[in-house]
């Protein structure tokens, strides 16, 4: 079996940097495109902060070029998912539905996911009433009542976003207190289209079997149960990072986050590097998650020149 030099895990803005530096670096790399390919961006609308489009530009537009980029300097790309990881012995092996490879060097780059409430009807109703992106699915919502359900700083900007379309939006915090920088939460404050109920944690997505015609609610506080009538549900109580098929393999945090060392994007293993969202809860970025594809790159490099 061939021994690969670089395998990189993943598809978004950093997995593809990383594949441009490491393709024009001579590397070759092979990167695992997954099912979700593209990555978050592939889930937005108008990007307006990627430099060198002063225009803009639309997410699923810019990700084939992140692609054809990596492709113009050899980097091979494969569709699947990887299932499964072992860094334990080298060279590491990376598992995909119908395929095992043997690599030098792995760059994890899978990024994170929105996280969702888990109730009952939340699935039912994704796509007819339940989403987690606003600036995707905010425009359905025209002349509606929506509710957004978190108080962070994802939740205040998708509140403020849907009052460009919604008659109404109520934002349902499960606490007393916004998590929300204060810039954020007084600008939703300030706006006469948004509500705030306190102490509300949503327990049920229910609908017509159709489409979604409200929520029931529970008070944190006094147990009271209710029920609000809505269009729409938009989730925003942040994100987790996919690193499950990473668990056991590499240091993770205590929120699943790959843990990086000395400043750098080395992981726990040496020889495997991390880089964008799934080592970074902080910035989650697209010209973040880009930079550190790139140092990724340039750190296998080193390390691959450094054993020869
Ligand atoms: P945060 O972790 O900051 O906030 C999550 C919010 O969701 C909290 O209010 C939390 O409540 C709530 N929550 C979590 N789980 C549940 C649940 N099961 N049911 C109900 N509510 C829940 O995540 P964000 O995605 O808002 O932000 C992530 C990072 O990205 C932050 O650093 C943020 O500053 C940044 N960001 C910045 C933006 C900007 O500045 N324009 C825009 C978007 C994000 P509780 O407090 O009770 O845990």
């Amino acid at each position: 079996m061939d021994i690969e030099k670089l395998i990189i895990i993943g598809s978004g803005p950093s997995g593809y940097t990383a594949a441009i530096y490491a393709a024009r670096a001579t590397l070759s790399p092979l990167l695992f495109e997954g099912v979700a390919a593209g990555g978050q961006l592939m889930l937005t609308t108008e990007v307006e902060n990627y430099p060198g489009f002063p225009e803009g530009i639309q997410g699923p537009e810019l990700m084939p070029l992140f692609k054809k980029q990596a492709q113009r300097f050899g980097t091979r790309i494969v569709s699947d998912d990887v299932v499964s990881v072992d860094f334990s012995a080298r060279p590491f092996t990376v598992k995909s539905g119908d395929r095992e490879v043997k690599a030098e060097s792995v760059i994890i780059s899978t990024g994170a996911s929105a996280k969702w409430l888990g109730v009952p009807g939340e699935k039912e109703y994704g796509g007819r009433g339940v989403s987690a992106c606003a600036t995707c699915d905010g425009f359905f919502f025209r002349d509606k009542k929506v509710l957004v359900a978190g108080g962070g700083d994802a939740a205040m900007e998708e509140a403020l976003f849907l009052t460009r379309f919604a008659t109404s939006v109520t934002v349902l915090v499960r606490t007393e207190a916004l998590r929300a920088s204060k810039i954020m939460a007084e600008r939703a404050m300030k706006n006469p289209k948004i509500t705030f109920v306190w102490n509300a944690s949503v327990t049920e997505v229910v609908g017509d079997g159709t489409k979604m015609t409200g929520v029931k609610t529970v008070d944190t506080k006094t147990g009271a149960t209710g029920e609000m009538a809505a269009d729409g549900l938009f989730v925003a109580i942040g994100h987790k990072p996919n690193t499950e098929i990473f668990k056991g393999q590499v240091e993770l945090d205590e929120k699943g986050y790959v843990v990086l060392h000395d400043g750098t994007q080395r992981t726990s293993v040496t020889g495997v590097f991390a880089s964008g969202d799934v080592a970074d809860h902080v910035y989650r970025q697209a010209i973040t998650a880009a930079g550190t594809g790139c140092a990724a790159a340039l750190e296998a490099e080193r390390w691959l020149a450094s054993r020869e």
